[in-house]
Parts: C-alpha cells; structure tokens; sequence
C-alpha cells in the first residue's frame, strides 16, 4: 500500500463509541454490528435484516465484513468519486443519537418500543413506521393507533375446530371494551372484554403465524384466550398498539396522578414462561399429565392445547414472605410421572408437583418461579390470591 490518505480518519468501528451509537438504534441491542449508511444509524445484525425490506431507503452494510474506507478499499471508483468515504461521513455526522432526535421526536407514551427479544413482527413495524412511513415525526399519521377507537376484522381462531373465521372487532375505549362480532350485522357482540383485564401478546411461535396475537381478558375471574391475526403486518400492529392506547387511557382514569413510567409496564405484558410440563392432582395419587403451561404475572395456568380458549386451571404464586416456595424434585414415593426431572410448588393451602422432560427446562421453569416468588406482592395481588382462595 503505497499511500494511506485515510490514516488520520477515525474508522468506522470508532464512531461506535460515540454517545447512542453502542447500542441498536431499533431495538436496543448491544453492540450493533452493521449500520444503514442512507440513515445513518447503527443497527445490530437481526435489525439489518429488517432494514433490507426497506432497502429503497435503507441500505446496510457490515461495520466487520464490508469496506468502509478508501484506504481499505481500492478501486478506481471510490478513489475518483470518493464514495465509500462519504458513507463514513455521513455515518459520523449522523449517528444514533441524532437519527433518534429526528425519527422518533413523536413517539406516543404507550407505542411499543420493541426490545431484542421482541418477535419479529413488532421490530420490522416499529422500522417501517420510523423510517419509511415517518409516523413519529407527523402526528397525524398515527391515527390508527391513538384515536380511541378501531373497528375492523381479523381473522379469530375457532374455540372447537381451530379454524380461523373473519370476525369484526371493536375496540372503545370510551365503553372501556374490546367486543367482537360472529355475523358482520349481529347486533349483540359474541364476546366483551373490558380493557381493565385485557392482554395483547405477540406468539407468532405457538400459533405457527408470524402476525399472530394472543388476546386474554378475565372472565368471572377466569382467564379467557382469543387467537387473532390479520395478513397486513402493519394493520396487527396497530390493534397491538391501539390496545395499548386503550391501556393507558383506562390507567391513567384508574390511576389518577401516577406517573407514566409506572403505568406504561401495565400496558401489556408477555408470559414469563410457556412450555410442557407434567402435572398431578392435589392427591398426587391421581398420574401424571402433559399439560401446557403459562406463567402470566402471577398465574400459572394450565391447559390441554396451548391455543385453547380456556385454562382447565389456574394456580396463584405468591412470595416467600408470604409462605409461598419452589423446590427442585418430587416428593418421596410420588409415583406416576413419565418425566424425570421434578418440581414441587408449596403454597399456604397445599403443594403442586410437576415434571419436566429434561432438566435444562427444570432449570428454566425453576428460575422462573424463584423469579415470582422473589417478588413482593403487591396490594392487588392480594385480592387475586383471596380471590383463588376462595374459589369454588
Ligand atoms: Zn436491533
């Protein structure tokens, strides 16, 4: 290499650490590894590949693997129109910090910002609605989400037969419902779900949808499930944050003067953990099923299908102050389980025992009660444990 005109030049990994640019610009992640040279921000690998699907106006490159400097990089054209130099420029006089300021100056309260471990669904809406729908830089556009009400249909898997049924859904937040409708001119909604106990979670997994949602409300205390998703990614995205806004307005009623950073983790809230387990009855006599399970909150709740419209029944996990606890294995002579690897749950009233197929989701399940039961109970969560106390 004769002459090296970049040697003064900071090269482009350098810019990483200026103040933003050390995590994702999207989704928060550690570390970006790629950046968008037309947006000028740092990106980490699974956001760059959103980023393609507005490759008209982001393009990517790796900060590792891609040339980013003329020294690193000659050929005749980046020598005579300085090219590549100019995306080093660009990304230095941007970055993400100054890239937040501009597209994100609008962003409401209850939006879902998404997180690395969010599914892909909510990152690539968040990155169109950002970038390439500007929607948090003219408040106008967010509409669809913030007006206080949305009606239109999604596709609602069938409670007996799993088929997915076009259905009208409402959601008011002035009535403080979501309703849904089973014939287009029915004028008694099937179902009514008070926004005070609804839910809205992403489980493109489970439901074998990439736009699927997991809707939940209690129901006479019970939680109930709907399985909803619409083609349009940006149509299940705006129900997702029209939910939230609906969230937040009944909060804000609910919770008069308490601060936003309070509030906003109620909006919705995804599981703890899913996945199967074997269970016993109270007897611990009675053998042992395989049941799916759900940790929402403070929940546990159990089902024969993981989509089913109904838990066959819910358990109330309280703290260890309150003389709730989890213990790795079995009780002695429990007989009947065809997984090895045991868990017992005690709580004031009895014990719950339940088996895992390995004992890395031992250790999953394990941590995650430790998790709940390490956690104070709050003064509703109170009411919820009289409430299961009490059950019939
Ligand atoms: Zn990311």
């Amino acid at each position: 290499m004769a002459s090296d005109p970049d040697r003064s030049r900071p090269g482009v990994k350098q810019l990483l650490e200026n103040a933003g640019n050390g995590s994702c610009a999207d989704c928060g992640a550690a570390d970006p590894e790629w950046a968008s040279y037309t947006l000028g921000v740092f990106v980490c690998h699974s956001c760059s590949g959103l980023h393609r699907n507005i490759a008209h106006i982001s393009k990517v490159k790796s900060l590792l693997l891609d040339p980013w400097s003329c020294s690193e990089l000659e050929i005749p054209e980046c020598l005579q129109r300085n090219t590549t130099f100019s995306h080093l420029e660009f990304m230095d006089s941007v970055g993400n910090a100054a890239a937040k300021a501009r597209y994100e100056q609008l962003v409401p309260a209850f939006y879902c910002r998404p997180s690395p471990s969010d599914c892909m669904l909510l990152r690539d809406q968040w990155i169109r609605a950002k970038y390439e729908r500007k929607e948090f830089m003219y408040v106008e556009r967010q509409e669809p989400y913030s007006a206080g009400y949305r009606e239109g249909f999604l596709w609602k898997r069938g409670r007996d037969n799993g088929q997915y049924l076009s259905r009208k859904f409402i959601l008011s937040e002035r009535e403080g419902v979501l309703k849904y409708f089973n014939k287009n001119d029915a004028r008694e909604p099937k179902a009514t779900m008070k926004i005070s106990s609804l839910n809205a979670t992403f489980q493109p997994g489970k439901m074998g949808t990439a736009h699927g949602l997991q809707i939940t409300y209690l129901k006479d205390n019970s939680t109930r499930n709907i399985f909803v998703y619409h083609e349009d990614g940006k149509e299940m995205v705006d129900w997702f944050n029209a939910i939230r806004a609906a969230r937040f307005h009944f909060l804000q009623v609910a919770f008069p003067g308490a601060p936003e950073s309070e509030l906003l983790p109620k909006l919705t809230r995804n599981y703890i953990k899913e996945g199967y387990m074997e269970k016993t009855g109270p007897k611990q006599t009675e053998g042992f099923r395989k049941r799916w399970f759900t940790m929402d909150d403070r929940r546990l709740l159990y089902f024969k299908d993981p989509l089913d419209a109904y838990a066959r029944g819910e358990v109330f996990i309280g703290s260890q102050e309150n003389r709730y606890s989890v213990l790795a294995g079995l009780p002695p002579n429990t007989q009947g389980s065809h997984w090895p690897f045991g868990i017992t749950i005690a709580t004031p009233d009895r014990k719950f025992v339940f088996a895992c197929e390995t004992e890395e989701d031992q250790r999953g399940w394990m941590s995650a009660f430790q998790m709940v039961v390490s956690r104070p109970m709050l003064p509703q969560d109170f009411a919820v444990e009289a409430y299961f106390k009490h059950k019939p």
